[in-house]
């Protein structure tokens, strides 16, 4: 176990409550992430000063107030935005979602109690040192998530607990204790009440872990009730020669070969099969999924929008998913068309989906063609030279066509189009006299 070393800013807060006669410790996931050696994302305090005495502690500072009525405070302190709680009790849930009240408290093994699982219901003061009192830091050694409490009534509170715990889970390597397993399976259906917003946050979270496939794997059906789309892809026979695992199976060991931890291509791998299992047709060479991009693309607009993932992640990954089979060309003209559709980062992107996908395929069907080697070195050239594949870069604008007698409409707009096609073409170097010449001569 590693030491925990608050920042000079929670000290400096938390011994500001003391000189006023508070309690104060660093407290959740700060003191988990210390214990692992891992840097805190941010410094959570919990106190036993109410949210009016709170204020008067740090009247003299930036405080930022909106989350006063569950006991949270925001305040600037040494440059650093550090929450701080007053030692809180939940009350009752309504929706599942919500506490509908909350108490105050003042003692610190309630406010251990109201947290999710026995990693994150850990409290440190320098001076008192660790207060563990439900065996999280022997469950962070063991590699366990389990609940504070029985499992099921703590998912029946808050649904969103379900994918906190698969998500953490697959963050930190972690395995689910048996119950809070079971608890998870038995209860996944309280993630219909959860927002979208809430349930995309973890689900984004969860597939970038280190231990994403193996929760993926044993999770699938609390995947399923917010993807159902993936439902028929479980178990789904491919019947072909290329391939050796049911379609979830090749989707799993596809992300496992993906060397990427960022979201979008990890995304473009688990949705680029979606639409297999609607478009497969047998024959007596086996099973063909002759469509399957184009499907797979629609239900992954479907799945985007009803996750209210944003507009540009969602286009891009329409493209991703819609052309993850087809092969690119390592001829300039081609791969300057494909920069267009996909952007340089898409490209990637795009080359990250294809060599997991077949990583992903029957033992003898693995190998990329030779000629993928160089696109990546090619794509960098088109870079370095600043290649124009728009009409904002193209050396002729309009208004040079105004000049040589064309009139503003459709005529010109094709006529820009044209050279700018001859641009990406290499038919003419992006320079104005050529370009105009180029025209002159059409
Ligand atoms: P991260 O690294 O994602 O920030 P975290 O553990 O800090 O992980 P937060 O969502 O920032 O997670 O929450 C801070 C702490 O508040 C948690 O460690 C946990 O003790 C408690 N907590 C957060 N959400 C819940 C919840 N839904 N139910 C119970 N306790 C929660
Ligand atoms: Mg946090």
């Amino acid at each position: 176990m590693y030491q925990i070393i608050a920042p000079p800013s929670a000290v400096y807060a938390m011994r500001r409550l003391e000189e006023n006669g508070f309690e104060a410790y660093v407290v959740g996931g700060c003191v988990r992430d210390s214990l692992l050696g891992r840097p805190p994302n941010d410094w959570d305090i919990t106190t036993n000063a109410l949210p009016e005495e709170l204020l008067r502690c740090f009247s003299d500072h930036r405080v930022i107030e909106t989350g006063i009525k569950h006991g949270t405070v925001a305040v600037l302190c040494q440059g650093d935005l550090l929450e701080i709680t007053t030692y809180r009790i939940d009350g009752r849930y309504e929706d599942n979602r919500h506490p509908t009240e909350v108490t105050f408290s003042k003692e610190l093994r309630d406010d251990l109690s109201r947290r999710d699982f026995t990693v994150n219901a850990m409290a440190y003061h320098p001076r008192v040192g660790l207060v563990d009192q439900f065996g999280g830091a022997t469950d962070l050694e063991a590699g366990l998530i389990r609940c504070v409490g029985d499992p099921k009534s703590r998912f029946e509170e808050d649904g969103l607990r379900i994918l906190r715990a698969i998500r953490f889970a697959s963050i930190l390597g972690f395995s689910l204790e048996e119950r809070t397993a079971q608890a998870v399976h038995e209860c996944r259906h309280l993630l219909q009440n959860i927002a979208a917003e809430r349930i995309r946050e973890e689900f984004n979270k969860l597939i970038c872990g280190k231990n994403a496939v193996p929760i993926l794997r044993e999770f699938a059906d609390v995947i399923a009730e917010f993807i159902p789309e993936l439902r028929p892809c479980f178990g789904f026979d491919q019947r072909t020669k290329y391939h050796c695992y049911d379609v979830w199976e090749h989707t799993l060991h596809a992300l496992d070969s993906m060397g990427s931890t960022e979201l979008i291509p990890r995304l473009g791998i688990l949705l680029h099969d979606i639409g297999k299992p609607a478009k497969f047709t047998m024959d007596e060479k086996g099973g063909h999924f002759k469509g399957h991009g184009e499907e797979s693309m629609r239900l992954t607009d479907e799945i985007l929008r009803r996750l209210r993932y944003d507009n540009a992640t969602r286009e891009l990954l329409l493209q991703l998913v819609k052309y993850h089979d087809v092969a690119l060309q390592p001829q300039r003209k081609a791969l300057k068309r494909s920069l267009i559709r996909f952007g340089s980062q898409g490209i990637r992107y795009l080359l990250e989906i294809q060599y997991a996908d077949r990583v992903a395929h029957a033992p003898d069907n693995r190998e990329m063609p030779d000629f993928y080697a160089v696109i990546p070195d090619m794509i960098r050239q088109l870079e370095e030279e600043d290649t124009c594949l728009s009409l904002k870069t193209l050396a002729v604008k309009g208004s040079d066509l105004i000049a040589l007698g064309y009139a503003p409409g459709p005529v010109l707009g094709a006529a820009l189009q044209r050279l700018l096609d001859a641009v990406i073409d290499d038919e003419v170097p992006n320079e104005k006299d050529a370009l105009l010449n180029y025209l002159q001569n059409k």
